[in-house]
């Protein structure tokens, strides 16, 4: 699929505001007395960190941030600021109060990141002016901003990035009542006939992500409108998840390579996480932080101080039946 049309089809379902955003109550419940705290204030919002895996809205809060304010907001992603010069552009240009949207800042080159440092803390930059011998650098002072990070790998970002940001959320995968929601109000928007029962099975099979659950609606529409009435029954949303090979707890091949790993080379654990992410083939940071949360929280796995562990509920899930213990009379 190219990625241009899921850019386009993402933000035309993206909730605009806070009372769109389903789920995540508490760091709702909190930015909405932030917002406008600063908003009674006349003040610029505090720098905000959003934290969690990749698709559960940290890129759609931000832009509701900034609505929420009343203020245009300007985007950009750690891996794209190469050089201090790039900020500085960036920066030099906001307006009172604007948001700057930095997403994947754990991709940030050190040089850059420390240049946001004093723009952050005092709204102020250093440009260097000239080269060589008549080089010399003058301080500018920014318009107060909010700096809105995104990232799905906070154990990468350093300290003093981190200690910058007044406000922190930590946003967590989502149930399958919230992500039914989610799908109504897509489908609403999208304009396709779902009944309640498909909703629910395509919110079980999401992963616990609204990415993904937009993602099958999609999909799923595709083959009601081929192979159906064009109406989203529960044969016909069935069909679609198990042609596109969709687990049925929602699992994607890397969780279901962990938990067979685990099973297979491992005898179900205790294993230490470096010692998967070798077996696998994966960054262990990123499987602490993106797949493991998901799979302990759905009771596939958990965590003891020998090391990970699957469960019964894993056996079960991948068909497998549980060797005995090496040692065991039985
Ligand atoms: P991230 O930036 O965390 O990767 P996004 O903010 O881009 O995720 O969200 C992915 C998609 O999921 C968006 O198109 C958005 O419409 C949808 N989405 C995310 N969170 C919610 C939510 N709480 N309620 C409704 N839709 C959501």
């Amino acid at each position: 699929m190219d990625e241009n049309i899921n850019i386009e089809f993402e933000n035309h379902i993206r909730p605009q505001e806070f009372k769109d955003f389903s789920g995540q109550n508490k760091i709702t419940d909190n930015l909405k007395v932030f917002v406008k705290a600063a908003l009674m204030r006349g003040e610029s919002l505090d720098h905000v960190l959003l934290h969690g895996p990749p698709g559960l809205g940290k890129t759609t809060l931000a832009s509701i941030i900034s609505n929420e304010l009343g203020v245009a907001m300007k985007t950009t992603s750690g891996p794209v600021l190469d050089k201090p010069g790039d900020l500085a552009g960036l920066l030099t240009n906001l307006e009172k109060g604007q948001v700057l949207f930095i997403d994947e800042i754990h991709r940030l080159s050190p040089i850059v990141e420390e240049y946001l440092y004093s723009a952050m803390e005092d709204y102020t930059i250093d440009i260097m002016l000239d080269k060589g011998p008549s080089a010399r650098s003058i301080q500018i002072t920014l318009n107060p901003f909010t700096l809105v990070g995104a990232t799905t790998r906070s154990g990468l970002l350093t300290s003093p990035l981190r200690a910058r940001f007044g406000i922190q959320c930590h946003l967590e995968y989502y149930d399958a009542t919230t992500l039914f929601y989610i799908i109504k109000r897509a489908a609403g928007i999208l304009n396709i006939e779902i009944d309640d029962e498909s909703a629910s099975e395509i919110a079980r099979r999401s992963r616990g992500t609204p990415r993904i659950c937009n993602a099958l609606l999609r999909r799923v529409r595709d083959f009601a409108q081929v192979k159906g009435s064009g109406f989203v029954d529960i044969d016909i949303t069935r069909f679609a998840l198990d042609a596109l090979n969709i687990d049925k707890h929602g699992l994607d091949s890397m969780d279901n390579k962990i938990l067979t790993t685990i099973i297979h080379k491992f005898n179900g654990g205790p294993v230490g996480i470096n010692t998967i992410a070798t077996a696998v083939g994966e960054d262990a940071g990123t499987i602490e932080e993106v797949y493991e949360p998901f799979l302990i929280q759905e009771g596939f796995l958990q965590r003891t101080p020998r090391g990970r562990e699957v469960t019964a509920a894993a056996y079960t899930h991948l068909g497998v039946s549980r060797r005995p213990e090496s040692g065991s009379l039985f």
